[in-house]
C-alpha cells in the first residue's frame, strides 16, 4: 500500500518520465477511480495541457497542469502505482491512460479498485478538504510532541491517522515503532520525553531511508522489520520472534522482546 516513501518515489518517477509533455489522449479503463467530476470534464481539463511540476503531500501526488493551471490529484489507495511505457500493450490493471506527446503512455494502475484520481485548483484545497495533518517529513520535534500530548489512543493508530500526521500507513508505522522499540499499543500520551524524541527521530530516519531506497524492501537494511512481516519470523535483532496483532482490522507486526508492552 503506497505510503509516503512510495509516493516520494512515484513523484521522482513522474518527474523523470512525464513532465513537460503535452497530454494528447485520456482514456479510462475504469472511471470509478475518478472523483468529483465527469470523464468528459476531466478529459477537457487535461487535453492539450502539460504536467508542469509535481508535489507530494502525505500519500497524495499532485501534478500541475499548464497552461491555465489546476492540479491533477493522484491517490494510490491500497495498490495504486504509475507506469510509463513507450511501447507494447497496456500494463495490467491499468485504470487511466494518459497519452503523451512523445507517443508514450503514463498509466495509473491499481490491482484492487481503490485509489482516486481527480482535479483541484491547488493542492492546499484538497489538503484542507481532507483535513490532512502536517506532512510527516515536515513536522518538527515540537510539533510531534504536541501530537502525542493528551492522546489517549494508541501510538500506532495516531501515526496512521492522516488528520494528525499525513503519509504513514500500516507498514511504515510498524517499522518506525520497531526501530524506536515502542509497543504499537502504547498510549500516545504515556510516552516519556526520551521515547517521544526516539520515535520522532526514527520516523524521519525510516521515511527518508525508505524513500531514498525507492521504497523497495529488497534494498532496505537487514535490520528492518518490513522484510519479516510474518508471525514466527526471527526478529532482525535476533532476540525474539515476530508476532502479529490485529489493530483496527489491520495486521500489525512487532517483536515483543524489542517492544515490550507496558
Ligand atoms: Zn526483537
Amino acid at each position: 500500500m503506497p505510503e509516503l516513501p512510495d509516493v516520494a518515489y512515484l513523484k521522482a518517477y513522474l518527474d523523470a518520465t512525464s513532465l513537460h509533455q503535452t497530454v494528447e489522449g485520456v482514456e479510462f479503463e475504469d472511471a470509478r477511480i475518478l472523483e468529483g467530476l465527469s470523464v468528459p470534464e476531466f478529459r477537457e481539463a487535461l487535453m492539450g495541457r502539460a504536467l508542469a511540476s509535481s508535489r507530494r503531500y502525505g500519500k497524495y501526488l499532485f501534478a500541475e497542469l499548464e497552461p491555465e493551471g489546476g492540479w491533477l490529484v493522484l491517490h494510490f489507495g491500497m495498490s495504486g502505482w504509475l507506469k510509463y511505457s513507450t511501447s507494447g500493450g497496456p500494463p495490467r490493471y491499468g485504470r487511466l491512460f494518459l497519452r503523451l506527446a512523445s507517443g508514450s503512455t503514463l498509466t495509473y494502475l491499481s490491482r484492487r479498485k481503490l485509489g482516486m484520481v481527480g482535479l483541484v485548483d491547488k493542492p492546499e484545497r484538497l489538503i484542507a478538504q481532507r483535513r490532512l495533518g502536517p506532512d510527516a517529513l515536515e513536522l518538527d520535534l515540537a510539533g510531534f510532541r504536541n501530537l502525542l500530548r493528551g492522546r489517549r489512543g494508541t501510538v500506532k493508530s495516531l501515526l496512521m491517522d492522516q488528520r494528525r500526521i499525513a503519509g504513514i500507513g500500516n507498514i511504515y508505522s510498524d517499522e518506525v515503532l520497531f526501530q524506536a522499540r515502542i509497543h504499537p499499543l502504547a498510549v500516545a500520551d504515556s510516552l516519556g520525553a526520551g521515547e517521544g524524541r526516539r520515535l520522532f527521530s526514527q520516523l524521519r530516519r525510516v521515511l527518508w531511508m525508505a524513500a531514498e531506497r525507492k521504497a523497495d524492501p529488497g534494498r532496505f537494511p537487514r535490520t528492518w522489520l518490513t522484510l519479516r512481516r510474518r508471525p514466527g519470523a526471527r526478529c532482525p535483532r535476533s532476540n525474539g520472534k515476530i508476532e502479529r496483532l490485529k489493530i483496527s482490522g489491520r495486521s500489525a507486526y512487532l517483536c515483543p522482546a524489542c517492544q515490550p508492552e507496558r
